[in-house]
């Protein structure tokens, strides 16, 4: 059996140490993480060393890169669990290069810079009012120069103590634990409701690790209050992928480009209280135009033609006119308004929308 494979057996269920696990009887001469670790530090003591050194192994006196490759390979809670085990590998299961492949892993595709900012001034604001933080947070590359406690630590709930919060595994276990609302974007909101169908929204979210979803608290809206729906799934959420707050108007840097088939996003909104959604749409041709590529000219009129083909024909949601050179802002109160636009520049940008596409078509 190689050690790769008897490790990933001692992490199995029912198999795993702890702290206290390792503070018991060192005698044990089973294989167990916890054995394996209790007969190094017998090692120290020579009258012992000649009981264990001869059919043992630690799995600290693996070469370097083996080490490095097993951690690397460890999900989050057992790289948790193994910081438990002793001083060196606390040290090594919280270096900065794990936790920051860990959060590329799960968390880069919904989580962006005005999440991280957002726990940042909470972080601050903590420190402020003397909680358990003692002084303000660093920015990233912080050295992970603290240890953690053990007691932090608790696989079946949430954290029993907070981890020092200078470092990405408490900005990682922040996400994970669900302690934090973190701004993102939500598509279709409110599980597809026909009024949003085919847009994406700011929200707060939060993370549920039983039902791996998400709550999202979605700001007042005009008259309507807040809006909480739970069991949102990974595939309706992303990083807002700009920096404008959700009453800005986006300044569009593509309008000079548009031209019919180009796939782009819209801010609409309601009325002039209310936060913008952005709205998938493309590029049409104009009514004078045939859509013939030999004949067309609709990149060069000032007119921009927007279809959101989910409408039906007719439908007065189905097709919006801009103007190339002065856009800003366009609309009414009785058809809402268009605001800056985003010409979407990826396959993978596109494919979501698509998959979203309602099975009906709307009025
Ligand atoms: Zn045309």
């Amino acid at each position: 059996m190689s050690l790769m494979s008897v490790w990933l057996a001692l992490l199995s269920p029912g198999s795993s140490s702890s702290a206290e696990d390792d503070t018991e009887s060192s005698s044990s001469t089973k294989w167990g993480l916890g054995a394996m670790f209790c007969k190094r530090r017998c090692l120290k003591n020579k009258v012992e060393e000649d009981d264990f050194s001869t059919d043992c192994m630690s799995v600290l006196d693996l070469p370097e890169l083996a080490l490095e490759g097993i951690l690397g390979r460890l999900p989050p809670s057992s790289l948790c669990q193994m910081s438990g085990v002793c001083q060196e590998l606390r040290k090594r299961c919280k270096s900065d290069h794990l936790w920051q492949s860990l959060f590329q892993e799960k968390w880069v595709g919904i989580v962006g810079p005005s999440a991280f900012q957002e726990w940042q001034r909470q972080l601050i604001e903590q420190a402020e009012q003397g909680a358990a933080v003692e002084k303000a947070p660093r920015l990233w590359g912080w050295p992970l120069s603290c240890l953690w406690p053990f007691t932090w630590l608790n696989l079946q709930g949430p954290p029993a103590s907070s981890p020092p919060p200078d470092s990405l595994m408490a900005w990682y276990w922040a996400l994970e634990s669900g302690s934090f609302w973190f701004p993102a974007q939500v598509y279709n909101r409110e599980n597809g409701h026909v009024g949003f169908m085919l847009s994406c929204y700011d929200a707060e979210l939060n993370y549920d690790r039983q039902t791996d979803s998400f709550k999202a608290r979605y700001p007042p809206h005009g008259p309507r209050t807040i809006v909480v729906e739970e069991g949102v799934r990974w595939e309706r959420l992303r990083a807002p992928p700009l920096d404008t707050p959700a009453h800005d108007l986006h300044a569009s840097d593509c309008l000079a480009d548009l031209q019919p088939g180009d796939h782009v996003e819209v801010q609409w909104r309601r009325n002039k209280e209310f936060p913008y959604g952005w709205w998938y749409g493309v590029v049409g041709h104009a009514e004078t135009c045939d859509g013939n590529s030999r004949h067309c000219r609709c990149h060069s009129f000032e007119t921009v033609w927007l279809e959101f083909n989910q409408y039906t024909l007719g439908s007065r949601w189905r097709r919006a006119a801009i103007n190339r050179k002065s856009h800003r802002e366009e609309g009414n109160e009785a058809e809402g308004f268009y605001g800056g636009i985003r010409k979407l520049k990826t396959k993978e940008e596109i494919s979501i929308w698509k998959k979203l596409w309602p099975t009906e078509t709307l009025e």
